[in-house]
């Protein structure tokens, strides 16, 4: 099963990525590419890779991501590869832009959809002031971006409000592993059952 999460940048989507993905089993990140610069606590290759404008139209040229989108005048993009690993078993987490989720919503089905929304906007430009990573004008263009975004909360299937951070996590591991039971995505898994219910004793 895929995983998307998206909401507007500041609102706490990487932080809460992190716990989830420290608590539960048989999870993991899809590590995107982009070519913004890389904040000083990020670790390349886990975080993201980062990479060259070119490096990066190279690689749209070669066809090498499942989804790519130009946010915040940078790019950022799915590589086919994290899709790969996924199908050696277990979930992916996506953390994309609302963009990213339109592209994925069409080719891709077992996937589900949360938005992630900041308590209230004043707390998410206190967030991102907070990650002190970016300058007031980025800030300011994020924050613009943020109020377009929130818009679209209807596409989702989940809404988490991260507000109280540990909320927030046992919120979004409840919906992961409640949609890890849905009939259509656990029917696999129980095919042995049904096999031994068939054979009998
Ligand atoms: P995103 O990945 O959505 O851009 P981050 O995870 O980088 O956001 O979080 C932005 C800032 O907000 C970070 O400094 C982070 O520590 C802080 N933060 C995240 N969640 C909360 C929360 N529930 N309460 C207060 N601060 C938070
Ligand atoms: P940030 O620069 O704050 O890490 O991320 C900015 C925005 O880019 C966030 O909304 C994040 O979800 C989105 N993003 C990160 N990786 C990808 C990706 O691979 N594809 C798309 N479409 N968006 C991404």
């Amino acid at each position: 099963m895929l995983i998307v999460i998206t909401g507007p940048s500041g609102c706490g989507k990487s932080t809460l990525a992190n716990l989830v993905l420290e608590e539960l089993e048989n999870v993991t990140f899809s590590v995107s590419y982009t070519t913004r610069r890389k904040r000083d606590k990020e670790i390349e290759g886990e975080d993201y890779h980062f990479v060259s404008s070119e490096t990066f139209e190279k690689m749209i040229q070669d066809d090498k991501f499942v989804e790519w989108a130009m946010v915040h005048e940078n790019y950022y993009g799915t590589p086919k590869s994290a899709l790969e690993r996924k199908a050696m078993g277990g979930d992916l987490l996506l953390d994309i832009d609302v963009q990213g989720a339109d592209l994925i919503r069409e080719k891709h089905e077992e996937t589900v959809f949360i938005f992630i929304l900041p308590p209230l906007f004043p707390e998410l430009r206190k967030r991102l002031e907070k990650r002190g990573q970016d300058s007031e004008s980025i800030i300011q263009k994020r924050l613009g971006v943020a109020r377009e975004e929130i818009k679209r909360y209807r596409e989702f299937d989940y809404l988490v409000v991260n507000d109280e951070l540990s909320k927030a996590v046992e919120e979004l591991k409840s919906v992961i592993l409640s949609q890890r039971c849905r009939r259509e995505i656990r029917e696999k898994e129980i095919m042995p059952i049904l096999r031994s219910f068939a054979e009998g004793d």
